[in-house]
């Protein structure tokens, strides 16, 4: 460690971002505020919970507050706190580098409009670095808990591509971040100004906040917070904004949340607990490693951030906090792992996020929205959570062929309102997208029946239909599998009857197409296509096979079943068709056309050129010769 005055360069993603984010955020740039009182209760917190093992870290300044300090004169606004601090390094790697994982990624999808990219880094979250949005240089102070007052640091900044870093004596513990203010931003030196946001920002956090104007006729700190922590206070003594006020503390998310739940369990264990359902997914959602989880507190002493313990993965996108009285306050990710108290409460609390999302379900614009942000994460919950399956199902929301719109919008209990009488099966099908599901072959029948079919085009939705094998009774069919059983066909001939009577025209075809195919059969599902493939019932279904096999799997091979449309003039052709050469051609292009029907690449797609190829300069036979 030097004592000297170093210069650093930054990250490039902190470059990058600073960037971006004076650029973007201009329009929001109070939100400085905010993330700097937000750091700095976030260091009286940690202070606390470190002083719960050595006490004398607090003993020499025991009562925790915030000041923000206003100079017009000098043209600075300071956010002090005695929290924990930072030594040198912290210093070094806090305030220069962006720790978040998929950071750079995530700076890519910037694209130089303003209103798309100021969402972007809304879910982001801007943090400290926010200060450069207001200021033209910026100095931080620090003195770690526990560290001798010469051990102090000065980082000092004009958030252009390097900071300093010098060691300083500072008597006091905890940190001050002085923001030397830009021209035109002197509004950030005027306490009236000041005051208003400090009470929007800080009036939910448990330490009190105070304001200091340097150039006031007296010159004293004026306590402007409430300073109890807004999840103790009682509901009905909270206003709607204050608990979105309290959300965007919590997220650093610029947008309101869709809906809160705000409980206190009180009996043989008792808890407080706040939860949150996000109006935007956060850029890392489908990190299934990134940090999530609530804040813990034991007794209004914060514990952790991102306890992932109290909600199942799926439920990654809520926010909030869990106030528990019962828990020890040494309690560590291990020991909480193990706490018999700890199953109990998670089953609470998903029921609870459940119930507020059954509740946003009431309304179709709403719930549209929180689907299209985070739909494919409740899908994994039917995977995951098999006691909430029933509750999660309803959840559910599907494109179908009943509203031939590329759009999740349907749910279970539409599709069974619609069915008709005796239906006794949800149909379904797996494809790549939404074009290849809806014009599939394997739908012709059942559009004809108008037997309404769910259309599932996510990755996940594989596993999903293998967590959900039914609904209200009725049996989810894949109508890409061998035993499609359609209700009445009406027509009276059984499938045996129907391979029976084309016996010898599959068996030619089957012989052709032996290396292929598993076996040739009579369809009766398509109506326009002349063929199809299907998975034999034990078979993966293809769709699985080919997201299987993108990811690098080795399966074991499996030949599908093809059906032939026997009133198809294709097929009548086939049938009639007495030269081997040209049998065995237009045997492989129906099977081809099948394959690629359903979104299959051909394992060989140059062979299927050439013998289309010929085909197409014979198919006329003499006709082009006249
Ligand atoms: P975040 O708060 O989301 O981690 P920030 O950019 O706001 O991101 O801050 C980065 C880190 O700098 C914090 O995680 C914390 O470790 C440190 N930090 C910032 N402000 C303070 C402060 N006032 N006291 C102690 N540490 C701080
Ligand atoms: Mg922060």
């Amino acid at each position: 460690m030097s004592d000297q005055r170093e210069t650093l360069g930054f990250q490039t993603e902190v470059r990058q971002l600073l960037q971006l984010m004076i650029h973007s955020l201009y329009s929001n740039k109070e939100i400085f505020l905010r993330e700097l009182i937000s750091n700095a209760s976030d260091a009286a917190d940690k202070l606390r919970f470190e002083a719960l093992a050595k006490p004398e870290l607090q003993d020499d300044d025991a009562d925790l507050g915030i000041s923000i300090i206003v100079d017009k004169d000098q043209r600075t606004l300071s956010v002090v706190d005695n929290g924990i601090g930072m030594s040198r390094d912290e210093l070094i790697d806090n305030l220069g580098t962006i720790a978040k994982s998929g950071t750079a990624e995530f700076l890519q999808q910037m694209t130089g409009d303003k209103k798309h990219d100021a969402h972007l880094i809304g879910q982001f979250g801007v943090g400290f670095y926010s200060a450069f949005i207001v200021a033209d240089k910026v100095t931080v102070e620090s003195r770690r808990a526990g560290l001798d007052n010469d051990a102090a640091v000065r980082w000092e900044s004009e958030g252009q591509g390097e900071f300093t870093i010098e060691n300083i004596e500072r008597a006091e513990r905890g940190t001050r971040v002085t923001l030397h203010l830009k021209e035109d931003e002197a509004e950030f030196a005027e306490s009236f100004r000041v005051e208003s946001l400090i009470r929007k920002y800080s009036d939910h956090i448990g330490f009190p906040v105070s304001l200091t104007d340097q150039n006031a006729e007296k010159v004293e700190p004026k306590i402007v917070n409430s300073a109890t922590a807004l999840w103790t206070r009682s509901r009905t003594d909270v206003s709607d904004d204050e608990y979105k006020e309290f959300y965007k503390h919590l997220s650093h998310d610029f947008s309101d949340p869709l809906s809160w739940s705000h409980n206190r369990v009180e009996g043989k264990r008792e808890y407080t607990s706040l939860l949150y359902i996000p109006g935007t997914a956060p850029f890392d959602l489908w990190n299934r490693e990134a940090p999530r989880g609530l804040k813990l507190y034991v007794q209004r002493v914060f514990i952790m951030d991102d306890a992932e313990q109290f909600l199942p993965l799926y439920l990654r996108f809520v926010k909030g906090i869990v106030d528990s009285s019962d828990l020890p306050l040494n309690v560590s990710r291990e020991l909480l792992q193990q706490n018999p108290e700890l199953a109990t409460m998670r089953n609470a609390l998903t029921r609870r996020v459940l119930d507020m999302l059954k509740k946003l379900a009431a309304d179709k614009d709403d719930y549209q929205k929180l689907w299209n942000e985070f739909g494919q994460v409740l899908k994994e919950g039917l995977v995951e959570d098999h006691a909430n399956k029933d509750k999660l199902a309803k959840l559910l929301r599907f494109a179908t062929t009943h509203t031939g719109k590329d759009t999740q919008d349907q749910s279970l209990d539409d599709y069974v309102g619609r069915a008709a009488e005796g239906q006794d099966k949800i149909y379904y099908i797996l494809a790549e997208n939404y074009a290849t599901a809806i014009s599939s072959p394997h739908l012709e029948q059942l559009k004809s029946r108008g037997l309404e079919v769910l259309l599932l085009t996510d990755r996940i939705d594989a596993w999903l239909t293998d967590g959900l094998s039914e609904y209200e009774g009725k049996t989810l069919v894949d109508v890409a599998r061998e035993a499609l059983d359609l209700p009445d066909d009406g027509d009276g001939k059984d499938q045996d009857k129907l391979d029976e009577d084309h016996k010898a025209l599959l068996e030619k075809i089957e012989a052709v197409l032996s290396e292929r195919v598993e076996s040739v059969k009579v369809s009766r599902r398509l109506v326009d296509s002349p063929a199809c493939v299907v998975a034999g019932d034990q078979d993966l279904n293809p769709q699985v096979r080919r997201m299987l096999e993108a990811s690098g799997q080795k399966l074991p091979e499996s030949k599908p079943i093809l059906e032939i449309n026997v009133e198809h003039p294709i097929v009548g052709r086939l049938s009639g068709e007495a030269d081997d050469g040209r049998f065995n051609a237009l045997s492989n292009i129906v099977l081809d056309h099948a394959l690629l029907a359903e979104g299959s690449q051909l394992d060989n797609p140059a062979e299927y050129v050439q013998r289309m190829n010929e085909f197409m300069l014979h198919a006329n036979g003499g006709a082009d010769n006249g």
